[in-house]
């Protein structure tokens, strides 16, 4: 049978796009349905506009540290109304350069919800098209936690487009989105009370990691509190002050000007026909793919945050990728997950890649140690009391590094490079014999020689 295209993609995302080009380049010819904007989460309302976010956050902190070099300001001021025009500027570029990018590559581009009709049949609003195969990655949406008055709270979409800070924000959850959020308020000037329902932030994450950064952010003013969620919203009338009463888990209640929930996210698997057609889905709702991206139905393949993997736009791109090269490209090759490097951009940011020590200890058993604690050197003339931390974790018995974790500024541009360290399977000697450049913070990750021993009282309880 002849159909339309060869490759229908549903989602302009990172994964849809990226396997959508790459396929078009193969010869293929290719198809993509978008009903929202070119780019997806991460391009419109995730990691781009939240990095410029954290970017204009982290100058009060400048503006601060400047005066300790001789700099004299006058009090800095922050319009919020000419970051969202800059952003949204940038935005619109990033759109149009994906748009570009498509119809470059001969990409049919449908604006519209894309459905499956039937296992080779797509409709997007009137039209109806045919393809032999298709590519689903339409990503996830921000999950809200079940409680009164939750129509009062926003998610990091709208956080994008508030018309004004408030005084104040209460950020609920203890993951990437809500960290992230919780520095930028701060920065800009908010005064921030985080709340995270477990007894530390960032779970799953390495202990020393999460202990370190949730001491930082309360030494910069954030109101972190732990084992403490919500339970309920109520709005205040304006008359008595407008905002939101906020009653928690530990009994009290606290008044707030917006509340930002950031509880995780879910697959965007519903209303796109998969029923119809067979495609398994897990319990989570996440389309159940095998390690080719290959859904239940053979000629219908997934990726990015609709699978279960890892939900990250260079995760979702190298997926779509591996697809494209697999199926058009006749370069097969699976997406490999082992040693993914990421960065949360807190304030300090962290970087992180390979195992925590914790997952360290239960997979290999004997494990090396190295850790450090200082004053990266900017702050040694100013007043800031943040400090870096940078850990190794290394198998005892192959002495191969096996995970490595800073926070501290920039840790994400340090952690980069160590993600190839990881890749190439380094041990800690060619750690130790690779020359530091001096001065910087990243020496330390080659200069650390002594093995961390737990403190006498922690060894008595092992
Ligand atoms: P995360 O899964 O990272 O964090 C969700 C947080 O919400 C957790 O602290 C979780 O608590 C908490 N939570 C979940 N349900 C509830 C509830 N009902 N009440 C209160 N708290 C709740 O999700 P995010 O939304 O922060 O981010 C989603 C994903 O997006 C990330 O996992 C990451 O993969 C990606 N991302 C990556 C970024 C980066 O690379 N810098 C930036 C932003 C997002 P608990 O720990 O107890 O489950």
């Amino acid at each position: 049978m002849a159909y339309d295209f060869d490759l229908f993609v549903i989602g302009a995302g990172s994964g849809g796009v990226r396997a959508s080009r790459i396929a078009a380049t193969h010869g293929a010819k290719v198809a993509i349905a978008e009903e929202y904007r070119y780019g997806g989460t991460c391009v419109i309302r995730g990691c781009v506009p939240k990095k410029l976010f954290v970017y204009a956050s982290h100058f009060a902190e400048d503006f601060e540290d400047a005066a300790a070099y001789g700099w004299s300001l006058d009090k800095p001021s922050f319009n919020w109304t000419t970051l969202i025009a800059n952003k949204d500027r940038e935005i619109d570029r990033l759109n149009g350069i994906y748009i570009k990018l498509l119809d470059g590559a001969g990409v049919r581009r449908y604006d519209g919800r894309a459905r499956l009709r039937d296992a080779h049949t797509i409709q997007i609003g009137d039209d109806v098209v045919t393809a032999e195969r298709i590519l689903l990655a339409t990503g996830g949406t921000p999950t809200y936690p079940e409680l009164p008055g939750i129509e009062h709270a926003i998610c990091s979409n709208e956080a994008f487009h508030l018309d004004a800070l408030p005084r104040h924000v209460t950020v609920v959850g203890g993951g990437y989105i809500a960290v992230e959020f919780a520095g930028i308020f701060n920065g800009l000037g908010c005064e921030v009370t985080q709340l995270y329902r477990g007894e530390q932030i960032l779970r799953g994450f390495d202990r020393d990691v999460r202990d370190h950064l949730a001491g930082e952010i309360a030494k910069k003013g954030i109101d972190l509190r732990t084992d403490t969620n919500v339970t309920g919203i109520e709005k205040i009338s304006q008359d008595s002050g407008g905002g939101y009463r906020l009653t928690l888990t530990t009994g009290e209640t606290m008044d707030t000007g917006l509340v930002m929930c950031a509880t995780g996210r879910h697959p965007n698997s519903g209303d796109l026909g998969l029923e119809t057609v067979g495609v398994e889905l897990t319990k989570s709702g996440a389309v159940k793919v095998d390690d080719w991206s290959q859904t239940s139905i053979p000629h219908i393949h997934a990726v990015g945050d609709l699978t279960d993997r890892i939900a990250l736009t260079p995760v979702a791109l190298m997926e779509g990728h591996a697809y494209a090269d697999t199926v058009f490209g006749n370069m097969p090759r699976q997406p490999n997950h082992a040693d993914v490097p990421s960065a949360v951009f807190s304030q300090p940011s962290v970087g992180h890649v390979g195992l925590t020590e914790e997952q360290a200890r239960s997979q290999i058993g004997e494990v090396d140690i190295y850790k450090s604690i200082f004053t990266p050197m900017k702050h040694t003339l100013t007043p800031s009391d943040e400090k870096t931390l940078m850990k190794l974790i290394v198998d005892a018995r192959t002495d191969r590094v096996v995970g490595c974790h800073v926070v501290g500024p920039d840790a994400a541009e340090m952690v980069q490079g160590l993600g190839i360290a990881l890749r190439c399977n380094a041990t800690k000697a060619q750690f130790d014999a690779t020359v530091g450049i001096h001065p910087s913070s990243a020496e330390e990750l080659v200069t650390m020689r002594t093995k961390w021993t737990p403190p006498p009282e922690a060894q008595a309880a092992e």
